[in-house]
């Protein structure tokens, strides 16, 4: 016994295996960026207990109840977009090279209504929105069937590629029990470094787990993001309380229901909380400020078993001296820290740094390097 949290479901699956003998003779799908890294998360075990992409009934409980056919939670669909229906029973799915990498059994072809996807998953119709400009783009029917996956996806950072089942093992060996995973797309500064520590106070262990699948273009490249990682971790956090990994997730700007998705996916990979900051997975301002907390508060309790942990926007307070928010900090504004994205970026780009209150030197540093670059 481990002692971690069990997977989604109770069964961590395992969608690896050989090619099949006949592979040679079937019908070829090409993927797309966003699909490939769904089928190797289904491979992994990350996205349990999904086997496959999902079948009608699955999906429509999802975007209508927040659920699986099963009843259990789920909160944004995992499908498969296609022109036509099948000829067969199975089919090999290609990367964009155009080399097979899994065979899906065919199950069903059905379908769907864009907008209504759209409004459930993303709460919003509008085309402007990254996601729903995603989905109003792919094809008019989805396919879904079990995956078996033969040829894994080259992960972009080999040195923090770890699957659920080897997360699991990271945590078991260092004797964690309860594990706080923290979801990022961003450098860390020091308000997120003060959420994590804050919240590893009080678990075994901390994930922190950067989504470096497809992001949008004008978000930090995951190269610099993962060297701003790698820094932070170096100097400030204990090597034996923290384990960093790359979540290899596409990033779907839904917001409050991939906050839910997201942290379905950490409990796969042993987290037992899981860290959700204001605005988590927004975009623009498609969602309240608290949306993404406050959704958690559609299922009962022990529902999800993961355990989310809320924060509130932190800031350095000269009077307090020390990280705080608004929850612990009775200052006014102009006592705080405060620095635009804007501002932020402006002194990077003319190779400055920002106050050590807002950011770690070694950070900085690493994004005033790239921004020379
Ligand atoms: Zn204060």
């Amino acid at each position: 016994m481990s002692g971690l949290i069990s997977p989604h479901g109770g069964e961590l699956v395992d969608r690896t295996g050989p090619p099949p003998d006949d592979l040679a003779d079937l019908a070829s799908l090409t993927l797309t960026a966003r699909e490939l890294s769904d089928l190797d998360m289904l491979a992994s075990g990350a996205l349990s207990p999904l086997e496959g992409f999902m079948a009608r009934a699955d999906y429509e409980s999802v975007l209508d109840d927040m659920r699986l056919a099963s009843g259990l939670p789920w909160a944004l669909p995992v499908c498969l977009a296609v022109d036509s229906p099948p000829q067969s029973d199975r089919v090999a799915l290609a990367d964009e090279s155009g080399r097979p990498v899994a065979v899906l059994e065919v199950e069903d072809v059905f379908d769907y209504d864009k907008q209504h996807e759209a409004q459930a998953a993303f709460r919003t119709t509008d085309e402007a929105h990254p996601g729903v400009a995603r989905l109003y783009g792919q094809k008019q029917l989805y396919l879904s069937g079990r995956v078996t996956v033969f040829e894994r996806q080259q992960p972009q950072f080999p040195q923090l590629a770890l699957d659920p089942a080897k997360t699991r093992a990271r945590f078991a060996e260092r004797g964690w029990k309860r594990v706080v995973g923290f979801q990022t797309r961003n450098p860390i500064h020091r308000a997120h470094e003060y959420l994590t520590k804050t919240a590893l106070e009080t678990v075994d262990g901390l994930l922190i787990h950067p989504l470096v699948g497809e992001t949008k273009s004008d978000d930090v490249p995951a190269a610099t993001r993962v060297a701003c990682y790698g820094v932070l971790v170096d100097n400030y956090y204990p090597a034996g309380r923290v384990l960093v990994a790359a979540f290899p997730a596409a990033m779907r700007y839904a917001g409050p229901r991939e906050a839910i998705w997201h942290a379905i996916c950490r409990k796969n990979y042993g987290c037992s909380h899981f860290i959700v900051g204001r605005d988590h997975a927004g975009v623009g301002d498609y969602y309240g400020t608290y949306d993404a907390q406050l959704i958690f508060d559609d299922f009962e309790p022990h529902e999800l078993d993961i355990e989310p942990m809320f924060f509130e926007h932190s800031f350095f307070c000269r009077v307090c001296g020390s990280m705080a928010s608004a929850k612990t900090c009775p200052h006014p504004p102009d006592d705080h820290v405060h620095l635009s994205g804007t501002k932020v970026r402006e002194l990077l780009g003319r190779g400055e740094l920002p106050p050590v209150e807002f950011s770690r030197p070694e950070v900085a540093e690493v994004l005033i390097e790239a921004y020379r670059s």
